[in-house]
């Protein structure tokens, strides 16, 4: 897929605000510092469409992105850092799991998480949260120019296996890099795909 065009459209904390459209859309979160701001400038080649987190946490928001006139791109808040208040988080996980119950035009989640890490126990539970609740998802391995192929291939698996202990199948995954633009073509084309079924 060529990115024509990838513009602003609104943010908000509240599901019943995001746009009344029916374009499918495909929501991106993961721990904050994942990499996800540059992720999303890196599929839309817009240096700075996603702001990148200068102090993680701040922005604490649902941010809609109109991508070709065709589909929405979502840039959910990261979750997962200390700084936030008990408050806070609440309300956060409120608003965040308020949107994947409520949003008829989520077509797939893309959970991402550092491929530098073992598995990590709030990214686990978020997944098996949306797989209680049968919401698609899709794991982006992130930042993948930071480590061997052998060790991301042992990570990938270590994931695949934690997921197993409860689930009969694994969710499709991507690796990507920002920097190096690693997995853009396969992750447009991945959303493509689906647009186009
Ligand atoms: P966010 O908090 O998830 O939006 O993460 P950011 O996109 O702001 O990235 C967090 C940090 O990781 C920044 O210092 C980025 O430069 C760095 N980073 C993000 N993606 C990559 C990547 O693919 N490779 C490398 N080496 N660094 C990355």
């Amino acid at each position: 897929m060529d990115i024509k065009s990838a513009k602003f459209v609104i943010s908000n904390s509240d599901v019943k605000k995001c746009p009344e459209s029916n374009l499918p859309e495909y929501a991106f979160i993961g721990r904050s510092n994942v990499g996800k701001s540059s992720l999303i400038n890196m599929l839309t080649k817009r240096k700075s469409l996603a702001k990148t987190s200068g102090r993680p946490g701040k922005t604490q928001l649902i941010n809609h992105f109109l991508i070709n006139q065709e589909w929405h791109l979502v840039d959910l808040p990261g979750y997962g850092y200390a700084r936030v208040s008990k408050k806070e988080k609440k309300t956060f996980q409120k608003f965040i799991t308020d949107y994947f119950k409520n949003r008829k035009q989520l077509v797939s989640a893309f959970i991402l998480v550092d491929s530098r890490h073992e598995p990590q126990k709030i990214d686990l539970e978020f997944m098996q949260w949306l797989g209680e609740h049968m919401i698609p998802f899709a794991i982006i391995f992130t930042k993948v120019d930071k480590l061997k192929p052998n060790a991301l291939e042992r990570n990938i698996e270590d994931y695949q296996k934690k997921l197993l202990e409860t689930w009969a199948s694994v969710p499709p995954y991507f690796v990507t890099s920002s920097s190096k633009e690693i997995g853009r073509d396969e992750l447009l084309n991945y959303i493509e795909e689906i647009n186009n079924s």
